[in-house]
């Protein structure tokens, strides 16, 4: 399709990066499962790896990989993406290209649990010292800059406290100091926030998450806004080998087709239930985007289209109450993860964030009675009468 990257959202979510295959008409990208590419002769073999347009092999590329990197290159405004083995090939991808002996960085507090801990217990091996702050203050960012600060790396909305991030107050934070600004956009996914547009270096993404949105595959993607940036980023990736499979790649082509109609269906279901709860006697608080009660309700508002599908809130009894409830719910699975077609539950202190210890949970707002839930496209009044159903018995 001419001119994609000028069409609407919900046709740029299923076209971009597409085409009928032309010797065949099909229609939906075809997987080519191959791990290698034969030349036409040897002239032709030199000018593929000199650099020529042609496939190689595949951890190098792949067509069914570059149709998939095309549409989420396109729906994030971006240069170019490289598919990645899973949303933590991902992150790593990013800190591997970006920080080396010597270089410093700063992230948001409440990162995803690995993305905090490999910065934290893998990078100082390689001389890397980094600094974790509490980003929803961009003055917090500010005070934390070096001279040899190379990348600041924000999550917005965050997991699992859904504190946001003021990304174009960070990236002229980052610019003035001659760093890279990356965020990950998981929690948004590319339909309610893009923060290349917003002055962002890169972005990436767990696909296992809302693009993929069936929890069926575990895949991720890093998205550049300038080539040099993706030509750094692919050297790395390319060589140090977490990139995607073709049959990963396809499952993934055939989940974000529905990601417009898939966010439209969670984010509404996620609106009724955060105020059905923000009112509930059992519960002490609620913190979901969405809500005017949210203290970045206008940050929201600003940079992203919409409040999202995943909330987080406290149920009064602290601990035990909590696990009432995730014990006795019936519609939501007890299980990580989010951004599928069906509910999820779970409760961080004793699952996702349980290796950090309780002091530093409580101090990036983790606290042990939050509950994370990320709502799914089920029948609204189900979803609630479950919930009602739970809060009564504690
Ligand atoms: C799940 C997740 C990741 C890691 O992705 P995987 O696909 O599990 O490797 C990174 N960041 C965020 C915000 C996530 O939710």
């Amino acid at each position: 399709m001419k001119d994609i990257q000028n069409k609407g959202m919900m046709t740029r979510i299923i076209h971009a990066g597409q085409h009928v295959d032309p010797q065949t008409g099909a229609v939906s990208t075809p997987i080519y499962q191959t791990s290698t590419f034969a030349f036409k002769d040897a002239d032709h073999g030199a000018a593929c790896f000199g650099g020529a347009p042609g496939y190689k092999y595949t951890r190098l590329g792949n067509p069914t990989t570059e149709a998939l990197e095309n549409n989420i290159a396109t729906l994030e405004h971006g240069c170019g993406a490289l598919g990645a083995a899973s949303g933590m090939a991902a992150v790593n991808m990013v800190y591997l290209t970006l920080l080396g002996q010597g270089a410093h960085a700063v992230a948001t507090e409440s990162l995803y649990g690995p993305s905090r801990m490999i910065l934290e217990s893998e990078y100082p091996r390689f001389g890397v010292e980094s600094s974790f702050v509490d980003s929803s203050d961009p003055q917090n960012v500010a005070a934390a800059m070096r001279d040899n600060t190379k990348l600041v790396y924000v999550e917005t909305p965050a997991n699992p406290t859904l504190i946001l991030t003021d990304i174009k107050a960070c990236a002229e934070i980052a610019h003035e100091k001659g760093a890279l600004l990356a965020v990950d956009n998981t929690f948004a996914s590319p339909y309610l926030q893009n923060p290349l547009e917003l002055g962002a270096d890169i972005v990436l993404h767990s696909m296992t998450k809302f693009i993929n949105g069936h929890t069926d595959v575990v895949a991720g993607i890093v998205v550049a806004k300038e080539p040099e940036v993706l030509a750094r980023l692919r050297k790395v990736h390319y060589n140090m080998g977490g990139t995607m499979d073709p049959h990963q790649a396809w499952l993934v082509l055939r989940g974000v087709k529905s990601l417009g109609l898939r966010m439209e269906r969670a984010q509404e279901n996620a609106l009724k239930l955060a105020t059905f709860l923000e009112k509930h006697p059992k519960i002490s608080w609620i913190r979901y985007p969405g809500l005017e009660s949210h203290p970045q309700h206008e940050l929201m508002r600003r940079q992203m289209r919409g409040g999202g599908a995943v909330m987080s809130f406290g149920v009064k009894g602290g601990l035990e109450a909590g696990k009432t409830l995730i014990n006795n719910v019936q519609v939501p699975a007890l299980a990580v993860s989010l951004g599928g077609i069906e509910s999820l539950i779970e409760h961080p202190a004793s699952m996702t964030h349980a290796g950090i210890p309780q002091e530093e949970r409580m101090a990036a707002h983790i606290s042990d009675d939050l509950v994370r839930i990320a709502v799914g496209c089920e029948t609204y009044a189900d979803l609630e009468a479950d919930m009602a159903r739970v809060l009564d018995m504690i």
